[in-house]
């Protein structure tokens, strides 16, 4: 049988066949994924540096399966981690644990449209692209986009409080979150937030948008959808300098523009989408591409993007294309759509990085990580989302020893401590997940930490919805992470152990 150790060290039997017994009475056959061949394909989620093969699996339909398979784990001490698509960047969906997978891929249903109020409902497996999918017919849509987005599912974007080029001026996950009904640690079913915009209960979408799986399992969630912009331009700017680029992305700021979005490319990931295609989409030559949507009313439009062209020549674009028609903008959206899957082909083994800086601090950061490219003789292509001054530098490396894994997340984190040294932060939108649990405190005091831990236990008493992720733990970043030190006038009196986590 095998031993999980729990948070304080000591080694906890589960009993799997026990449980797996118990999720067969109630489950259909092919819901229940026990064969290790089978479970193999969930032992990681995009970062695949960290790989970890769950003890069990269950893939339930509907919210009942969900409560169902909840109070099991509830009534048996079993630990859990939900998982969408498995697209997360931070480790998030992986049972690093042995703990039991609740993976949402069927439940995928859409279940209420309601155009007079501009909201859908759907299951949390339902894929991003698919709710605009169902709703642009009738000149709507669903506006947090991340790149991902024809895999990714809602309730991992509503774990993650993803983002996307259009959260610019749109916002993120969050801002589009009516309603979400949650399966508790022990199996309860609650509903938080509701169909009007200020519910008059303690709004607690905002606490569980961003938790990560650690507070429970969302299994259905009622969107905010748009009306679909009347009128669309892109303008696609190539610059001699990174510098220059972020400039225009400032001054267009300072403007008082506000795009529908704004990202960045630079030289490498210009060339490797060129590479990707056979063709020059983008100037290879350029140190960096600066794609601009501007939307909203024709006049509108119209004005601002004569605006943007202004402010990027003036601080140094050398050409500029601009796009209108659908298929035009889709032609020059296309290599940053593909900017990941071009790196992919140049090395199948990448790590992405999420950080983020002040706008304005753009151009510094860029170079702080041209440097450490250098330092660790790994290279390193870069797209972000600049308006929103986050970063992906995504850095290449070959093989997979241990050393040279180690290297590559120094690095990584060696580009969070630089962003946070201009005022920045450790994740945009990727998440904390495994990756980054133990830099939170580089952030956090441990008043935060056991602060956003009590949330958690309010949610989760005993610490088994997605135990170990977010939170620093002892196993992961050591005994420190687990201690509480208190002061008075400036002297250390008591050192304690910190038991939310
Ligand atoms: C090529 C690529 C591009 C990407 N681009 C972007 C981008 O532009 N913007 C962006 O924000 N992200 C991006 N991502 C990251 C990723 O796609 C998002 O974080 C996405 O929201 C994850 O969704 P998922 O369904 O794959 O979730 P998973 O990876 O399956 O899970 C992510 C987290 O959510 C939790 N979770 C999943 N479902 C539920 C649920 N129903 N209830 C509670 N918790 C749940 C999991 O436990 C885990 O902690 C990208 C990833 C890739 C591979």
């Amino acid at each position: 049988m095998p031993k999980l150790r729990d948070r304080s060290s000591k080694v906890v039997n589960h009993d799997w066949p026990l449980l797996e017994r118990e999720l067969r009475k109630f489950l259909p056959k092919k819901a229940v994924v026990s064969k290790r061949q089978e479970l193999l394909v969930y032992d990681c989620d995009g970062l695949t540096i960290n790989r970890h093969t769950p003890p069990l699996a269950v893939l339930p339909e509907t919210t009942s399966q969900v409560s169902k398979i909840l109070k099991c784990c509830h009534k048996n001490s079993i630990p859990f981690v939900a998982r969408g698509s498995g697209t997360g960047l931070s480790g998030g969906a992986v049972a690093e644990e042995e703990t039991l997978l609740v993976i949402t891929s069927r439940m995928r249903e859409i279940l209420a449209i309601d155009l007079e109020n501009q909201t859908i409902k759907v299951q949390p497996g339902v894929i991003n692209s698919w709710v605009t999918n169902a709703v642009k017919g009738d000149g709507f849509y669903y506006a947090p986009d991340p790149s991902s987005q024809i895999i990714c599912s809602i309730g991992g974007n509503v774990a993650e409080n993803s983002g996307g080029v259009h959260c610019l001026k749109y916002g993120v996950t969050s801002n589009h979150v009516m309603e979400i009904e949650v399966v508790l640690p022990n199996g309860e079913v609650t509903t938080l937030g509701g169909p009007i915009n200020e519910p008059a209960e303690l709004d607690l979408r905002g606490a569980f948008i961003g938790s990560e799986g650690t507070l429970g399992i969302a299994t259905s969630i009622t969107l905010r959808l748009l009306k679909a912009p009347q009128n669309i331009s892109v303008l696609l700017a190539d610059f001699p300098t990174m510098e220059a680029a972020g400039l225009a992305v400032s001054q267009i700021t300072a403007a008082g523009l506000l795009p529908a979005g704004m990202e960045i490319m630079d030289n490498f990931m210009i060339n490797a989408v060129n590479d990707l295609f056979g063709a020059e989409e983008y100037p290879p030559d350029a140190a960096a591409v600066l794609l601009i949507e501007i939307d909203g009313q024709e006049n509108e439009v119209n004005l601002a993007t004569e605006h943007a062209i202004k402010l990027c020549i003036n601080t140094g674009a050398r050409h500029i294309r601009k796009a209108v028609q659908a298929k035009d903008r889709e032609r020059l959206w296309k290599g940053r759509k593909s900017a990941f899957a071009a790196v992919g082909k140049i090395s199948s083994k990448y790590f992405v990085q999420d950080g983020v800086v002040p706008r304005s601090s753009l151009p510094k950061i860029l170079k702080s990580i041209e440097i450490l490219s250098k330092k660790y003789n790994l290279p390193i292509a870069n797209v972000f989302h600049a308006g929103d001054g986050n970063l992906h530098p995504l850095i290449l490396y070959k093989g997979g020893s241990p050393e040279i894994e180690t290297q590559v997340k120094e690095l990584g984190a060696e580009i969070l401590k630089e962003c946070l040294a201009v005022g920045g932060s450790i994740t945009g939108e990727h998440g904390v997940g495994s990756d980054k649990r133990c830099y939170l405190d580089w952030m956090f005091t441990s008043d935060d930490l056991e602060t956003m831990g009590f949330l958690r236990k309010a949610f989760d008493p005993h610490n088994r919805a997605n135990p170990g992720k977010v939170f620093p733990t002892p196993r992961s970043c050591g005994e420190s992470a687990r201690k509480k030190v208190y002061f008075q006038d400036n002297k250390k009196i008591k050192e304690s152990n910190l038991e939310v986590y």
